[in-house]
């Protein structure tokens, strides 16, 4: 199994993981433009992505969502409660699953993991290869690990997490209280304290990666997101490696079982 991040911050996410012959993207949050130029640069046809599995409805989650799916022939994706909030999707003809529910792609299955966020009905998702048993999570825009969340990562060979803010930055940052409350609040976005908790909590030997994800741009910084799980996770059993992913580069590979990720160049 191998992934990439196309991208991930409050200006666009979308997840690439392959596993046996089939390649499933977690959110379209960019332009189809955008996303095809990413995809050219990994060397990776656009045509070749069975599905796209929609998170929630905020813009950075499903921008380029239906756009892409009709171009480019993908199934579309959503729960119930975020195709109801996204009309689009329903247009575009999306198949909808509720939170909770497992999604049997040609060879991957994907189980959803209602989170809690302040959008209609998001999710965590975790994608298993159907021959190989190996698992990849992806969990961001979560205020907090509910149990749920905690329960399904566990045994992962990959996961995506959320390290939005360092809270002292968040303080201290440009934000309105409201928006600051918003952010920090239970419903809101994970703090890089929150993430290597979480991470913690589900860290194990197989564990190859973390990749951090969703990092604020004015309240968190890559190397003190990064220095703070690992220093958590280095009171555990985890022997893999830790990165951030970037708002405007893709990176990856990360591969299940494997050493460092090569990451790819600036475009
Ligand atoms: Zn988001
Ligand atoms: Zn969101």
């Amino acid at each position: 199994m191998r992934l990439w991040t196309l991208g991930s911050g409050s200006r666009g996410n979308a997840v690439l993981v392959e596993s046996g012959g089939s390649r499933v993207l977690i959110d379209a949050g960019f332009t189809p433009r955008v996303l095809a130029r990413r995809l050219a640069a990994l060397e990776i046809p656009c045509e070749s992505i069975e599905a796209v599995i929609i998170t929630h409805e905020h813009q950075d989650h499903v921008l380029g969502a239906c756009a892409a799916a009709a171009r480019w022939g993908w199934a579309l994706y959503a729960t119930q409660g975020t195709a109801a909030a996204h009309p689009p999707l329903a247009d575009a003809g999306a198949r909808t699953f509720a939170a909770g529910a497992t999604i049997e792609l040609r060879a991957m299955t994907v189980q959803s993991v209602p989170t809690p966020h302040d959008a209609a009905e998001p999710v965590a998702l975790v994608v298993t290869g159907r021959e190989s048993g190996t698992r990849a999570g992806i969990a961001y825009d979560l205020g907090h690990a509910s149990a749920a969340v905690r329960a399904a990562l566990g045994d992962l060979a990959l996961l995506v997490l959320e390290a939005n803010h360092d809270e002292g930055m968040l303080r201290a940052g440009p934000y309105p209280p409201s928006v600051r409350e918003r952010i920090a609040g239970s419903h809101g976005h994970l703090s890089n304290r929150a993430a290597a908790a979480l991470a913690a909590d589900c860290a194990h030997r197989g564990l190859a990666h973390v990749v951090l994800a969703h990092l604020s741009e004015s309240c968190n910084d890559p190397a003190l997101a990064t220095s703070t799980v690992r220093s958590a996770l280095a009171r555990t059993a985890f022997r893999g490696q830790v990165a951030a992913a970037s708002q405007r580069t893709p990176a990856g590979p990360f591969i299940a079982g494997s050493g460092p990720a090569q990451l790819t160049l600036p475009l």
